[in-house]
């Protein structure tokens, strides 16, 4: 069930909301119901787009399990015309830059984005961040990527807090080779948006915030941080009330692992401050 779903179209729209979220106990019959209903369903084709789009690998939507869209996903990075690394860095290198860095996307959705491969993005985003003279990358792109996923923000305060690498490496329990190049990474990356956004850093902003409310108004391809901003507030209150996440996502119509990961941000971060909170509640 996408965001498309609560659509007056969507087939699934009165439907029990649990059948289109399986997990590896669930049995066949309750899939292959969900899949009856996408199957009859007038939107099926614009639903399974969203969902790769939006990177949903929750959910059944447009007729597929997660297991199966990832499939489809790796076929097509298989398929013939996919844009090169050295194209992609070429055409399109600042708004690549942007979407890595400053909005959070995954690979994956760059890629559906731009009409390429997760591998042929990492490469261009190599191009375009060259590792400095005698720097050499020794730590693997995928390990460093999960680092700056899951804790960038961390990564930036404890550093501006003084605390060496080997110090970051104990309370984010990574290795310090792995922080360091997480780190060297970031600042590549924020030097890399500085030189290829013409207009500077305003022109950036403009840029994203334009970008953030296109995607607010359709829905399509949020990031933890645009969901934090727009909906964190709805969401804490919503917990509060002792909704789950999973609930709280079909709700706001969004995807429920951006909410979840929306929601860590929040509580990991205390990006809302205890005034926030009592408000929200
Ligand atoms: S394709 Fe399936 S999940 Fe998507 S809107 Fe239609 S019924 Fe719902």
């Amino acid at each position: 069930m996408s965001a498309l779903a609560l659509q007056s179209q969507a087939a699934c729209a009165t439907a029990d909301p649990d059948l289109f979220f399986p997990d590896e106990s669930t049995p066949a019959d309750r899939i292959a119901a969900a899949k009856e209903i996408c199957a009859g369903c007038p939107i099926k084709q614009a639903c399974l787009a969203d969902a790769v789009r939006r990177g949903d690998w929750d959910a059944i939507c447009g007729g597929t399990t997660p297991a199966e869209r990832r499939t489809l996903v790796r076929a097509a990075r298989r398929a013939p015309g996919k844009a090169s690394a050295r194209q992609l860095a070429v055409k399109h290198g600042a708004h690549l830059l942007v979407s890595l860095v400053e909005w959070q996307m995954s690979l994956e959705q760059v890629a559906v984005d731009l009409g390429s491969t997760p591998a042929a993005v990492y490469r261009a985003f190599l191009m375009l961040t060259p590792p400095r003279l005698g720097q050499q990358r020794t730590v693997p792109g995928n390990v460093i990527e999960e680092l700056l996923n899951t804790s960038k923000e961390q990564l930036r305060t404890l550093e501006r807090r003084g605390l060496s690498h080997s110090e970051i490496g104990v309370v984010l329990k990574a290795q310090q080779s792995i922080v360091s190049a997480a780190l060297s990474v970031l600042r590549q990356r924020e030097e890399g948006i500085a030189r290829l956004s013409a207009g500077g850093r305003d022109g950036l902003q403009r840029m994203r915030g334009e970008e953030v409310r296109v995607r607010l108004e359709s829905g399509v391809g949020l990031s933890p941080q645009d969901v934090v901003e727009a909906f964190g507030r709805t969401i804490l209150r919503m917990r509060g009330e002792g909704k789950p996440l999973r609930r709280i996502a079909i709700e706001l119509d969004l995807c429920r692992e951006t909410v979840r990961r929306a929601y860590r941000v929040m509580t990991d971060s205390k990006a809302l401050t205890r005034q926030d909170m009592g408000e929200a509640a």
